[in-house]
């Protein structure tokens, strides 16, 4: 198969065309190295070449890097060959004694940009999907195919720091800002404008006046055990890969290129066998099947209404105008539209997202009315209105009438009120699901689709195609109390209430959840999401699991008292302007008594984690969703759950299935019923097997 097509370009320039057969992406693997590496060398050996412009013919990608279904499967000695192979490969590129261009239209990820490094200049397309950038760290890798060695050298040390560490993937006027690639040019004209460069001779690249008085060499010895330092404290040492990194980007200055790619080779070998790497690939696999559609394709939604302009309507109305979807956005009350419509400005104008003409058309696109005007003509009506039984039932009775086309899929965002129950107030119910997005809508991939017994498959397909259309990620949940983000999240938050109520100091339950490599401690959590909202979920769920979710007293006296979390300035925390938020004094006198005072971290940790674990494996138990790998993406996706831990569920078995049973009988004599295990821990423990049969 051919994957990659020479051609002549002006009678002596040679254009590498990217195009991966059967393929909607071009990736390394063992074959696409080889054909480069011998197009490589049919170029080399032909003395009418002059130059070389590599570029894609795929429609959003120039490269997607090393194939990583290939990288998964292999053992060491393997992985290792392949590591070598790419940077022989991307050496010989570099080795060329004629100018070589990358031109670069799509994501040009990892090692795509790693080969676009290895040229001498590049030129990108300011096109939506260019996307150019290191993203290796966020898989627990480092770039390993010259891509640590050659960008500190291109851009400095400190900016390759930033790009390497961070995975950051910047868009074309970013990266030129950064020095990544050396000019912008259309699309249309994107090969021309490669070979203008190659007829013209590849422009001098002039180093800033820092990096000229003060050479990387130097400022790499200077800012090492600033940039240790930091990594520690941010990363908490659960991702060594940002760590082993930072070493080799540090040493490249100091190094020959060989030095240097060896370094890379070593560092990377090491971290292929840690579980980090293991569950963010997985992690990353289990995004790209979420992210696909299977099945026929379905009419996109191009039309909607939304019902409530609150904090979530606003968002979704937001999300949907700055996806090309038209919105209806109603609201009974005058005020809450002006609120929200203010929300929807000051999203669409961050200019980092949206350009002015994007903002307006976007914003154009939703349409405010207090009125009760007809739905018939939008293809998807999303009620995000008070979380009242009562007022949504009301809603989706008026929608029978309101928007009577059949074909019209109702959805509702409800957190925890039963699915069942509001489609039952329509006369139609096979047509209701719910889509749960979360908060704030703009930044929150995940989106629970949910299903009551009656929703109509049909209807689900087109829930799911809708998330996908508008780039969030849909995980298909059953229709039960708090599904599967809020049902595993909401009883981990009380219990953290509840230790604080018993004593525990409020700096050492977060900072322990911290350390475990939560993004947030559970009781700031519970201020941001506010007091009352929390307690108000709390209940709903409480009232579901009566004989073992205990729900804080403390939390209805805050509510009592205004302290409603970070929107009223203070809740666990006290939160004054841009100063660092404090734990509350006032909340001591609140607490009954001193038992949990004694517990040390560990013994949190313990107690938190595992209760987590636990609702986890009960999702499992009650086939919430489709299994153990969904429940744990949506807990990372959802939660910012320890994505080096792969989830709950993965954490669970690391942990050791029998050690936390052992764990939670212990817990549930001393600690209370929200401890009681789930019966499909201590079936697995006994039986000796795991969530993952790997
Ligand atoms: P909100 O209180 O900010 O907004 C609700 C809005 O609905 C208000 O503006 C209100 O005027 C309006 N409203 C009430 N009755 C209406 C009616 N009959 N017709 C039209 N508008 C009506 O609430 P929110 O936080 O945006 O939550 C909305 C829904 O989303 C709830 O079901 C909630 O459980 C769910 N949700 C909230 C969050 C969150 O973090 N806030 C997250 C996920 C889901």
């Amino acid at each position: 198969m051919t994957n990659i097509h020479r051609e002549m370009a002006d009678g002596k320039f040679c254009v590498l065309r990217l195009d991966q057969a059967e393929s909607g992406a071009n990736v390394f693997n063992l074959e696409t190295l080889a054909e480069l590496d011998r197009h490589l060398d049919a170029i080399a050996n032909d003395r009418a070449v002059k130059g070389v412009v590599l570029i894609s013919a795929k429609d959003r990608i120039f490269h997607a890097g090393a194939d990583l279904h290939a990288l998964q499967k292999w053992n060491d000695d393997e992985a290792q060959r392949f590591i070598e192979q790419g940077q022989k490969v991307f050496g010989h590129l570099a080795a060329l004694d004629m100018p070589t261009v990358a031109a670069i239209h799509g994501a040009c990820l990892g090692g795509g940009f790693e080969m676009a490094l290895a040229c001498n200049y590049r030129i990108a397309t300011s096109d939506r999907a260019t996307k150019i950038g290191l993203p290796e760290t966020k898989l627990g890798i480092l770039p390993a195919w010259g891509g640590s060695t050659r960008l500190p050298r291109l851009v400095g040390v400190t900016r390759a720091l930033d790009v390497i560490l961070g995975g950051k993937t910047p868009a074309a006027k970013q990266a030129l800002r950064y020095g990544m690639i050396d000019a912008i040019a259309p699309r249309e004209l994107l090969l021309s404008a490669a070979l203008r460069v190659l007829k013209n001779g590849i422009p001098p690249r002039r180093r800033s006046l820092l990096r000229r008085v003060l050479p990387d060499r130097l400022l790499s010895l200077l800012i090492a055990p600033m940039v240790h330092k930091r990594i520690l404290r941010e990363t908490r040492g659960h991702y060594p890969a940002v760590l082993a990194a930072a070493e080799v980007v540090l040493a490249a200055a100091g190094s020959s290129e060989t030095e240097s790619l060896e370094h890379e080779r070593h560092a990377v070998a090491g971290l292929l066998r840690t579980d980090a790497c293991k569950n963010l690939i997985r992690l990353f696999f289990l995004g790209e099947r979420v992210r696909k559609s299977e099945g026929p394709k379905l009419k996109p939604v191009e039309h909607a209404a939304v019902i409530g302009a609150g904090i979530m309507g606003s968002g979704i109305a937001q999300w949907l105008g700055s996806r090309g979807v038209r919105v209806i956005l109603r609201d009974v009350n005058p005020k809450a539209i002006a609120a929200g419509l203010e929300r929807i400005r000051k999203l669409f104008g961050d200019r980092r997202v949206f350009t002015e003409k994007e903002a307006r058309d976007g914003f154009d696109r939703i349409a405010p009315t207090t009125l009760a005007v007809p739905f018939d003509r939008v293809d998807l009506v999303m009620e995000a209105a008070v979380e009242k039984m009562e007022a949504k039932k009301k809603i989706f009775t008026q929608l029978d009438a309101q928007a009577s086309n059949a074909a019209t899929l109702l959805a509702t965002n409800t957190s925890a009120l039963s699915l069942a129950e509001i489609a039952g107030a329509t006369k139609n119910p096979g047509r209701v699901v719910g889509i749960h997005f979360f908060n704030p809508v703009h930044k929150m991939q995940l989106v629970e689709v949910v299903t009551a017994a009656q929703t109509e498959p049909e209807m689900v397909r087109r829930a799911v195609q809708f998330a996908r259309q508008i780039g969030k990620l849909p995980v298909v949940v059953k229709d039960s109390p708090g599904f599967v983000v809020n049902r595993i999240l909401v009883p981990y938050l009380l219990e953290a209430g509840l230790l604080f109520e018993n004593g525990a100091r409020v700096v050492d339950i977060d900072e322990t959840m911290l350390d475990f490599g939560m993004p947030m401690g559970p009781l700031r959590l519970i201020d941001e999401v506010g007091v009352d909202i929390a307690a108000d979920v709390a209940a709903t769920l409480a009232a579901k699991f009566k004989d073992r979710l205990r729900v804080p007293e403390l939390l209805a006296k805050m509510v009592s008292k205004g302290w409603l979390g970070r929107k009223s300035g203070r809740g666990f925390y006290v939160y004054s302007g841009k100063k660092k938020a404090v734990p509350s004094p006032d909340l001591n006198s609140l607490c009954r008594n001193h038992e949990a005072a004694a517990l040390d971290r560990a013994e949190l940790k313990l107690r938190l984690a595992l209760l987590i674990v636990n609702e986890a494996a009960r999702c499992v138990e009650e086939r919430i969703t489709s299994g153990p790998e969904m429940v744990d993406f949506a807990m990372v996706m959802g939660t910012g759950f320890a994505p080096f831990r792969g989830g709950p569920l993965r954490y669970a078995e690391t942990f050791g299935l029998r050690r936390a049973v052992d764990e939670l009988d212990r817990l549930s004599a001393v600690a209370g019923p929200q401890y009681i295990r789930c019966n499909l821990l201590e079936q697995l423990a006994t039986e000796g097997r795991r969530f993952y049969e790997d």
